[in-house]
C-alpha cells in the first residue's frame, strides 16, 4: 500500500494511493487508515512530505564503499546524527541552496517511517515499529559540514531533507536498488543489501537512545558517488518498489 500527503484545494490531508486516486483518510495511517469518504485524482493534487516527523534520525557512513570516499575510516558503530523537522519537504519542491554554502550535495537514501512508538527495541522485532519506506535525500552543505565539528548546520539548513513521493509499506527494503540521478545521469546507484548496518540493527541501535514516534523518519547512510548540484539541476532519489523523488535546486 502507497499513503502519501497531499494538498488538494486548499486542504492538506493523508491518503491512501490506489492507481491514480487519493482516498483521503481522516487522520494519520498510522492512526487507523480510516477513509474519510472522499477521493481524488492523483493529477489534481500536489503532494507534500508523506509524514511529519518530530526528528530525523540519520546514520553516517552506513555503506563501505561511502565511507571509503569520504577518507574519514568506518565507524564501529551507527554514526547517528539529527536533521530538524524544518529540514523536510516533499516530492517536487525545492531545496533551497543557502548562500552560506559553496557546496551542496545530494545524498540518496532509504527512508525508514515509524508506525508506532519504538523505545528499547529488542533485536528481531524492529517491522513490528516500521510503517513503511520512503525516498529520502540527506542534503548536505559539505563545505559547512566539513569546517564545523558537529554536523547540526552542514545538514540542517531548511529543505535539506526531500522524503517522498510517498511511503510504501508492503516494500522488503533488505535488498532494493537505490539510484540518484543528477539532470537525468545516473550519480549513484547501490542496493540497500550493501548497509553496513542494516534497519534492523538501526531500529534498535537509535531506540535504545531515544523514543521514535509515528512518523519519525530514519535516514539510512548513503553509497557511494556523492556530488555537488548547482541552483537550477534536478535531482532525483529512485528505490525499487517504492517510485522517484524529484526536486529542483533554487538558489537563495
Ligand atoms: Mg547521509
Amino acid at each position: 500500500m502507497k499513503y502519501a500527503r497531499a494538498r488538494f484545494g486548499g486542504e492538506e490531508f493523508y491518503a491512501l494511493v490506489e492507481g491514480d486516486t487519493l482516498v483521503r483518510l481522516l487522520d494519520r495511517p498510522f492512526d487507523g487508515a480510516r477513509p474519510d469518504g472522499r477521493r481524488y485524482p492523483l493529477s489534481g493534487a500536489k503532494l507534500l512530505a508523506p509524514c511529519e516527523p518530530t526528528k530525523i534520525v540519520c546514520v553516517g557512513k552506513n555503506y563501505w564503499a561511502h565511507a571509503e570516499e569520504m577518507k574519514e575510516g568506518h565507524p564501529a558503530e551507527p554514526l547517528l546524527f539529527l536533521k530538524p523537522s524544518t529540514c523536510v519537504v516533499g516530492h517536487e519542491d525545492e531545496v533551497v541552496y543557502p548562500k552560506l554554502s559553496q557546496r551542496l550535495d545530494y545524498e540518496g537514501e532509504l527512508g525508514v517511517v515509524i508506525g508506532c512508538r519504538a523505545h528499547c527495541v529488542a533485536p528481531g522485532t524492529a517491522r513490528d515499529y516500521i510503517f513503511g519506506y520512503t525516498c529520502l535525500n540527506d542534503v548536505t552543505a559539505r563545505d559547512i559540514q566539513k569546517g564545523d565539528p558537529q554536523w547540526t548546520r552542514g545538514k540542517g539548513f531548511d529543505t535539506f531533507c526531500p522524503i517522498g513521493p510517498w511511503i510504501e509499506t508492503e516494500l522488503d527494503a533488505g535488498n532494493v536498488c537505490l539510484q540518484t540521478r543528477l539532470n537525468g545521469e545516473t550519480r549513484q546507484a547501490s542496493s540497500t543489501a550493501l548497509m553496513t548496518h542494516d534497519v534492523d540493527k538501526l531500529v534498535c541501535y537509535m531506540s535504545a537512545c531515544m523514543t521514535l514516534l509515528p512518523g519519525d523518519v530514519i535516514a539510512t547512510g548513503t553509497p557511494e558517488g556523492i556530488g555537488p548540484m548547482r541552483a537550477g539541476d534536478v535531482v532525483e532519489v529512485e528505490i525499487e518498489g517504492i517510485g522517484v523523488l524529484l526536486n529542483r535546486i533554487a538558489a537563495e
